[in-house]
C-alpha cells in the first residue's frame, strides 16, 4: 500500500528526496530544476534570520509519503465505509479532495498562489536572546513568527490556496466557520484577491466578544453571521433547544457545511484538521529549516499550540519527515489548553466533525462532538478533536503533548511581550508557554538544547483578554471529568473498535 510505497522511495533516497513528485501527471520529464544557491551563514548573534522571496518553497511538504504506519482512513457517516472523491465532491473542489488523499512527498504551490504568498513570505525566524537573558537559561530559543501575515496568523496559508483552486474550478461563493475570526479573516482576504464570495459563521461568544474580526472581515467584503443562526436547520435545533446558546466551532462548521450541500455554486473551506489544510502550512517548517542553517542550529526541541492541528503541523511536519527519513531526531511536544485537552485527555477513536453529525467520521483524538469547551480566552483552540494525521503522529509516539491553564501561558504571554516585544495571540501563548518551561528545565538538568516554537499570530484583536488577565478575571477550569465522560459516551459505536 501507499506506505510500502513510500518505504521503497525511502530506502533508495535515504535523506533528499531530489525529485518532486507532483500533483499532475508531467507530461515531459523535468530538466532538473537550477540548484538554488547555497545557504549562507547568519553572523553570529543575528537576531533575526530572514530570505528574500525567491527562497519561499516551490512545494509543499506532505507527510503521508513518509508515514510508517498508514493513515486510518475517514468513514462514511452512513455507510461506515471508507469515503471516496465522489463523497467529498458536494463540499471540495477536486483539486482539493486530490491533495487530501495524495501520497506524494512534495505537491507544486501554483504561481498564482506564490504571487500572493510573497507579500509576506517567507516569515522571520527569531532568535530570543531577551528571552532567554531574561529566564537566564543555557537554552537557545528560536522562534518563527507567521503573525506578519495580513491577517496577523498562519491562516492565509492556506486561505489563499484553498481561495485559488475554488476559483479555478470555477466556484463562486465559499462558507465557512471561525472561532475566534483568526480564519474566517484569513479567508475573507483570500476571497477578496480571487473574487470569490465569503459567508462565515462565527462562533456566538466571539461574533460578541470580538467585534473587530467581524469588522476586518467586512473590511475584505465578506459577510459574517453569529453562530448558531436562524438560517440553518443545524442552527434552528440548537436555538430551539437554547435560545442563548454560545455556539461552538462543532455547531459552526454544521452550519457552514448545510449551506455549501444544499447550494450547487458554493464550496464549503475548513481552516484546519484536514491533510491538505496542514500541508499549506508547511512552508513554515520547509523555511524554518533552511532559516535555522543559515544560524548554523537544528532543533533538539519544537513546540507548537494545537487547535485543530494546522500551525503545529505546518512546522514541525517537515522536521519530522526528515527524521523519518533517516535524519536527526527531534522532541516535538504539541501545547494545548487544559479547558480542552483533545490530545492529553481525549479518546483516540472515530468521531465527526461537527456537532450535527454532517461530516464523515475521521479517528482523531477526540473530546466527543458535543463536547462545549468553556469560555476561555484562546478562541482558536477551542475544538473537541485533533487532526487526524496529528493524532495518528501521537499514537505513534512521534509527538507528545502537554496542556496548560490560561493564566499561566498569558503569564508566558507577558514576559514574551516584555521581552521580545510582540504581543502573542492567546493561542500562541500555549507555544510561548511550553518553550519556556523547556528552556527552565534545561536550566535545571544544566544541559543547553535548541527549542524551536512557533509564534503563529499576534493578538492584536485579542486584547481586551490580556486586560482581563491583568485584572485578575480568568479562570484556571480544567474540563470537568464528569462531563467528558459523558460526551465520550457519545462517541459513535463502530465494530472494529
Ligand atoms: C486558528 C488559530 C490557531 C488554532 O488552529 P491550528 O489549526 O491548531 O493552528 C492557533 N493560533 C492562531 C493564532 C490561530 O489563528
Amino acid at each position: 500500500m501507499a506506505s510500502k510505497a513510500a518505504k521503497k522511495k525511502t530506502a533508495k533516497k535515504p535523506v533528499k528526496p531530489a525529485k518532486r513528485a507532483t500533483a499532475k501527471k508531467a507530461s515531459k520529464p523535468k530538466k532538473p530544476a537550477a540548484k538554488a544557491p547555497a545557504i549562507a551563514r547568519v553572523p553570529a548573534g543575528t537576531r533575526k534570520i530572514v530570505m528574500g522571496e525567491e527562497r519561499i518553497p516551490k512545494a509543499w511538504y506532505n507527510i503521508m509519503a513518509d508515514l510508517p504506519v498508514p493513515l486510518p482512513p475517514p468513514l462514511h457517516p452512513g455507510t461506515l465505509q471508507p469515503i471516496g472523491p465522489d463523497d467529498l465532491a458536494p463540499l471540495f473542489p477536486m483539486s482539493l479532495i486530490m491533495q487530501e488523499v495524495a501520497q506524494d512527498r512534495y505537491i507544486d504551490i501554483p504561481k498564482p498562489v506564490n504571487d500572493i504568498y510573497r507579500m509576506w513570505r517567507p516569515t522571520p525566524l527569531y532568535r530570543a536572546t531577551a528571552l532567554e537573558k531574561a529566564l537566564g537559561t543555557t537554552a537557545k530559543i528560536y522562534y518563527k513568527y507567521e503573525g506578519v501575515s495580513p491577517a496577523g496568523s498562519h491562516k492565509p496559508n492556506t486561505a489563499v490556496p484553498q481561495a485559488f483552486y475554488n476559483k479555478q474550478e470555477g466556484v463562486s461563493k465559499l462558507v465557512t466557520e471561525t472561532g475566534a475570526g483568526q480564519w474566517g479573516s484569513s479567508l475573507a482576504m483570500a476571497g477578496a484577491m480571487f473574487g470569490i464570495e465569503v459567508k462565515v459563521f462565527q462562533v456566538g461568544v466571539s461574533f460578541r466578544q470580538k467585534p473587530y474580526r467581524k469588522a476586518l472581515m467586512q473590511v475584505y467584503g465578506a459577510e459574517c453571521v453569529s453562530s448558531p443562526s436562524m438560517e440553518t436547520n443545524a442552527g434552528r435545533q440548537i436555538l430551539a433547544r437554547d435560545p442563548h446558546s454560545n455556539g461552538s466551532l462543532g455547531i459552526a462548521i454544521s452550519e457552514a457545511v448545510e449551506v455549501a450541500a444544499t447550494h450547487d455554486d458554493t464550496k464549503y473551506a475548513l481552516g484546519s484538521v484536514l491533510n491538505h489544510v496542514l500541508m499549506h502550512q508547511t512552508v513554515i517548517g520547509i523555511e524554518a529549516i533552511e532559516q535555522m542553517a543559515m544560524a548554523g542550529a537544528y532543533p533538539d526541541v519544537i513546540v507548537g499550540c494545537t487547535g485543530g492541528g494546522s500551525n503545529f503541523a505546518g512546522l514541525t511536519f517537515p522536521f519530522i519527515g526528515a527524521q523519518l527519513r533517516g535524519g536527526r531526531k527531534v522532541k516535538v511536544i504539541a501545547a494545548e489548553p487544559a479547558a480542552c485537552p483533545s490530545l492529553t485527555r481525549g479518546k483516540y477513536a472515530y468521531d465527526f466533525g461537527d456537532t450535527s453529525h454532517m461530516t464523515p467520521l475521521v479517528k482523531m483524538h477526540t473530546l466527543g462532538s458535543t463536547f462545549m469547551p468553556p469560555g476561555f480566552h484562546a478562541g482558536g483552540l477551542r475544538y473537541h478533536g485533533m487532526a487526524p494525521l496529528v493524532s495518528h503522529l501521537k499514537e505513534l509516539g512521534l509527538i507528545e503533548a502537554e496542556a496548560y491553564t490560561q493564566n499561566a501561558c498569558f503569564e508566558a504571554g507577558v514576559l514574551f511581550a516584555k521581552t521580545e516585544g510582540i504581543v502573542p495571540a492567546p493561542e500562541a501563548t500555549h507555544a510561548v508557554k511550553g518553550a519556556v518551561d523547556a528552556a527552565l528545565r534545561a536550566k535545571r538538568d544544566g544541559t543547553s538544547p535548541t527549542i524551536l516554537f512557533g509564534l503563529c499570530g499576534h493578538g492584536h484583536f485579542d486584547m481586551q483578554a490580556y486586560t482581563d488577565y491583568a485584572a485578575g478575571k480568568l479562570e484556571d477550569s480544567a474540563y470537568d471529568d464528569a462531563a467528558l465522560q459523558a460526551a465520550l459516551a457519545e462517541l459513535p459505536k463502530l465494530a472494529a473498535e
